[in-house]
């Protein structure tokens, strides 16, 4: 191992060289949205019509345009009538649904606040977008572990069979974020099969990254919507999708699944929000995607621009910390989950923030930004070009040296004492 003084020295070079690189959201490169260019004048003047006959100028169409729901039902694995294709957001539809049931309760179920202190169960590390819906409605959250085969089911199980106020969980089922893990069969159909002790509980499906393979083929999962009705639970999924990491980040094209029943009522709070969705930015998509194949091969180029990224940031991990941290190595998906040594996550971020890197928030991984045990860290390779992200996982490695020689040193000194 090198002596503190030369991993010190090292990391004083870097940090003179007054870098400024960005790790630290799953931003899509300039380089993919490019790609997605010829959505902005794809339709012509007199292009306004979806195949139902709909003026998508006009408003109305609370379901969105068929062509666009026939899109993610085929990516889905679904009917397109079970399908509501909203704005440019998923995880505005995401919010919505828990503001729904916070005021007034899932399906003639009590409203979740009159209910006391609900809970949501979080596998972690998770995404900390969800985690911030929860503590703004003040749902209290309970982290369950990921494993590599998705959430610990064991607990899950003990948990939503014995506690009515556990009124959901968050699931991204294909590549997680941040770990890229894809869930398990029996993990799917385990959470198909949960008896929840409250009858209105939610498992909230965000398929964000069903089709960002870049390293495999595109992984099939039982299809959560039907596993579920074939146990009784039709009524407990919602599914999300989103084209923001598909075409253009923030002004794409959402959408959601779920059974008759929750669609109903779904659509009525919708429709208490707004007289319709943007049809045209639907429209623009639907003609230049035209069916799931166009996404699937729209896919495949991008993800030839992202695989590079990937391997760069991990072939850095495996030449200068292989032995001593750990990390996920995801055939696809926007992120890596990094482990340090305890205590150590903190000070990283703090020691690449001073070289010139942002690295996403230590904690952020975390329910409540709180990691217990400091040490789990979100790497996020896309935003960055390759020559970029090389710098930057030099900065990045010498950090982590530091910070472990520095809680190493800590120890020494503290047993001395
Ligand atoms: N869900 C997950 C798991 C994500 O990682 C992201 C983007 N970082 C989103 C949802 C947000 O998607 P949208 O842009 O559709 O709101």
């Amino acid at each position: 191992m090198d002596s503190y003084h030369k991993i010190l020295s090292n990391y004083e070079a870097l940090k003179a060289r007054n870098m400024k690189l960005d790790i630290s959201r799953g931003k899509p490169g300039t380089d993919q949205i490019d790609l997605a260019n010829a959505i902005l004048n794809i339709l012509q003047q007199d292009d306004y019509y979806s195949t139902s006959g709909v003026d998508c100028r006009n408003y109305g169409g609370i379901e969105g345009i068929p062509e666009m729901r026939e899109i993610f039902a085929e990516l889905l694995g679904l009917k397109s009538s079970e399908i509501i294709v909203g704005g440019n957001s998923s995880l505005s539809l995401m919010h919505d649904r828990i503001a729904g049931f916070y005021t007034h309760g899932v399906n003639g179920s009590e409203p979740w606040f009159k209910q006391g202190t609900v809970k949501f169960l979080c596998p972690t590390p998770g995404y900390d977008r969800h985690f911030y819906i929860c503590e703004y409605y003040n749902i209290q959250m309970i982290p369950i572990d990921m494993l590599e085969t998705g959430p610990d089911m064991d607990t899950v199980e003990k948990l939503v069979h014995s506690d009515p106020l556990i009124k959901g969980m968050w699931c991204v089922p294909v590549y997680s974020n941040p770990t890229g893990c894809v869930y398990s069969n029996e993990t799917i159909k385990r959470i198909a099969r949960l008896k929840p002790k409250a009858p209105d509980f939610k498992v909230f499906w965000d398929n964000a990254y069903t089709v960002h393979n870049f390293s495999e083929p595109r992984p099939i999962i039982p299809n959560i919507l039907h596993e579920c009705a074939i146990n009784g639970n039709e009524d407990m999924p919602i599914i999300f999708a989103s084209f923001s990491k598909i075409s253009f980040a923030g002004s794409a094209v959402a959408a959601m699944a779920a059974s008759d029943n929750m669609r109903k009522a779904i659509s009525k709070q919708i429709s208490a929000q707004t007289v319709g969705p943007d049809k045209m930015n639907q429209l623009r998509h639907a003609r230049f995607f035209k069916n799931a194949d166009g996404v699937i091969s729209h896919m495949k180029q991008l993800g030839e621009k992202i695989k590079p990224k990937f391997d760069a940031v991990l072939s850095s991990l495996e030449e200068e910390l292989a032995g001593i941290c750990e990390w996920t190595k995801p055939k696809g998906g926007y992120f890596i989950h990094f482990r340090s040594k305890e205590g150590c996550a903190k000070r990283i971020v703090e020691l690449c923030g001073e070289a010139g890197l942002v690295l996403t928030e230590a904690g952020a991984v975390h329910p409540y930004k709180y990691d217990p045990k400091d040490r789990d860290l979100r790497i996020a390779p896309t935003f960055a070009q390759v020559n970029e992200l090389k710098d930057a996982m030099e900065i990045f490695c010498s950090a982590v040296k530091l910070a472990h020689m520095e809680k190493m040193e800590s120890k020494n000194n503290s047993t001395q004492n």
